[in-house]
């Protein structure tokens, strides 16, 4: 199969929302009048960012849904999406699995992939995604301020229990193996909770790299600091199941978490508990915005916690 037939089957679809897809040297998005335009990439490499073990549909699934958490962050609405996509070969197995993940998520999200490039090479995608937001409606890691309250969505920690077990280092049971994997393998951005969040949320940012150091890029943003009660960090049943050094080390530096981590004035945690329940997600206070560059760590009874949690970075680990 030729790179032209390739992309005819597996990734041309019809477009509604925007004015051109697949097909011609652009495509033409129609942002809503005066929006401006969100836009995010971001890059799975075989090896670094998945496993070869991961089945096709999830990883088309995870490759679009990284992307969306980038603009759930932002409170952006999501409007399209290009793909950037090396591959070995035009295996038709693996094609088929993965514009089904890729395409369920897209029409679940209301998301239009208008445009692209093939190669061949290594295995490698690389999607952008846009969306728009109404002027000065963003969210941004730069506006949380001292005295917010700091929330986190949904749980976090699963996705790097689940790569503890891949790693031999950690044995679950079937069952729960199968929960924290699905967990790692995909995850579900919080677009909704993102859009509910616009005027409420002071800022925001997704987990991608672990709680403590993709929390650490909105304090230095802002120019603030932070208390964080690492026991009221949320997880699930299968974590929390795991001894508490496990625990500590997946909530706070696991990764691949893709819940958002958002700041809003005491004033607002009605708003906050309102918007989560529209979006279906849980928004859990995980501790307070202070005055200052610290960021400080306590268990449940107030007792200060070493802050000895790494975060992810490509050129350091
Ligand atoms: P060009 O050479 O002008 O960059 P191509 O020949 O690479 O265009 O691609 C032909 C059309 O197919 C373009 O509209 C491009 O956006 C689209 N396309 C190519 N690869 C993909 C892909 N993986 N997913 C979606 N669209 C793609
Ligand atoms: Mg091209």
């Amino acid at each position: 199969m030729g790179e032209f037939d390739l992309i005819g089957k597996y990734f041309t679809r019809d477009v509604r929302r925007a004015a051109l897809g697949i097909g011609d040297d652009c495509a033409l998005l129609a942002p809503s009048a005066g929006m401006q335009v969100a836009v995010s990439s971001d890059m799975l490499v075989e090896g670094r960012h998945f496993l070869s073990t991961v089945a096709a549909d999830r990883l088309g699934h995870k490759a679009l849904a990284v992307n969306l958490s980038d603009l759930a962050a932002c409170g952006a609405q999501p409007l399209g999406f290009t793909l950037a996509l090396a591959l070995p070969r035009a295996d038709e197995a693996f094609l088929e699995g993965f514009a089904r993940g890729l395409f369920a998520l897209a029409e679940a999200q209301g998301i239009e992939l208008v445009g692209g490039d093939t190669t061949q090479g290594p295995l490698n995608i690389c999607i952008t995604a846009m969306g728009e937001v109404p002027p000065g409606q963003a969210l941004l890691r730069s506006g949380a301020r001292a005295g917010d309250d700091l929330y986190v969505s949904g749980t976090v920690g699963d996705a790097r229990l689940a790569l503890e077990v891949f790693r031999g280092q950690l044995a679950l049971d079937a069952a729960a193996f199968e929960s924290v994997r699905a967990a790692m393998e995909q995850p579900q951005p919080r677009v909704a909770l993102g859009l509910a969040l616009r005027g409420i949320a002071t800022s925001a940012i997704d987990v991608s790299d672990g709680l403590l150091g993709d929390l650490g890029h909105v304090l230095r943003r802002s120019g603030v600091g932070a208390v964080v009660d690492v026991d009221a960090v949320p997880r699930s049943a299968v974590l929390a199941a795991q001894s508490l050094a496990w625990q500590r080390e997946c909530t706070l530096a696991g990764g691949d978490d893709y819940e958002l981590i958002f700041t809003a004035a005491p004033a607002s945690a009605d708003a906050v508990q309102a918007a989560a329940r529209r979006a279906g997600v849980a928004a859990t206070r995980i501790g307070r915005i202070e005055a200052g560059a610290a960021l400080r760590l306590v268990d449940s009874s107030g007792r200060q916690v070493p802050h000895t949690f790494g975060s992810f970075d490509h050129f350091r680990s």
